[in-house]
């Protein structure tokens, strides 16, 4: 007796998600994901590539996505930048050939995540235990053409999905967990300075006072908050 379609078709569709699975991201360098969208940095990358813009002569612009207000030294402390794109909408670390030029020299952690992007990010405080805390959400962008190709594995929600896809994409998701222990050791730093009294933090103040980096402001305190790189 014959298979029956329907476990032939099974099979055939398992044999397809294998071949899939085995698979690992290989970037075409398109340069799409240069163009796409503002680039987030945590505050000691944006110390990085400020010196690496000062070097290569490139014209570095950043604006501010989070921050919280320190009512003790009266100062807005940046959680999350972003830096803008040139006029014609690419990073201005991107070459005319489309390649990053700080590719060896220091890649920011978005842009080694991508094509994992973090679709939502939240920081949340607790005002009687002193604590800063944050969730990020990730989700897998189709600005890519990789993705786009492959979308077969990446359409469902279910576990074996996820799974293939996290094979699929296995260095793109280190860099995104690396991402969010380092946002992590800035809450956690910030939450350590406010139980000792030597900051006073208000999330969603209004008030204005001097914009500082997070992780300038911190390491007046803690002189061993550091990173890798830097
Ligand atoms: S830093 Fe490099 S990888 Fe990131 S957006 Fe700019 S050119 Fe692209
Ligand atoms: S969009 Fe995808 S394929 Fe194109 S450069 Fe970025 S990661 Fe590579």
């Amino acid at each position: 007796m014959g298979t029956p379609p329907q476990s032939r078709a099974y099979a055939k569709r398992e044999r397809e998600e294998l071949k899939i699975s085995l698979k690992k991201f290989q970037c075409l360098k398109c340069g799409s994901c240069c163009k796409a969208s503002h680039i987030s940095l945590l505050p000691h990358e944006l110390t990085i590539l400020k010196r690496l813009a000062e070097k290569l002569r490139t014209r570095l612009e950043v604006g501010f996505d989070y921050t919280v207000y320190d009512k003790r030294s009266n100062s807005r402390i940046v959680l999350t930048y972003y830096m803008m794109l040139n006029d014609d909408n690419t990073c201005p670390f991107l070459t005319d050939d489309n390649l990053c030029s700080i590719h060896y020299i220091y890649k920011p952690l978005v842009c080694r995540a991508f094509p994992y992007v973090p679709s939502e990010v939240r920081y949340f405080y607790n005002p009687y235990t002193k604590t800063v805390f944050h969730k990020t959400e990730f989700a897998i962008s189709y600005a890519c053409p990789v993705i786009r190709r492959n979308k077969a594995l990446f359409m469902s929600e279910d576990e074996s999905s996820k799974k293939r896809s996290a094979i699929f994409l296995s260095e793109q998701l280190k860099a995104a967990r690396e991402f969010e222990e380092q946002r992590t050791r800035y809450v956690q730093a910030l939450s350590y300075l406010w139980k000792i009294g030597l900051v006073d933090l208000e999330f969603k103040s209004q008030r204005n006072g001097p914009v500082v980096n997070a992780y300038t402001f911190i390491r007046q305190f803690i002189p061993y908050f550091v990173f890798r790189k830097l």
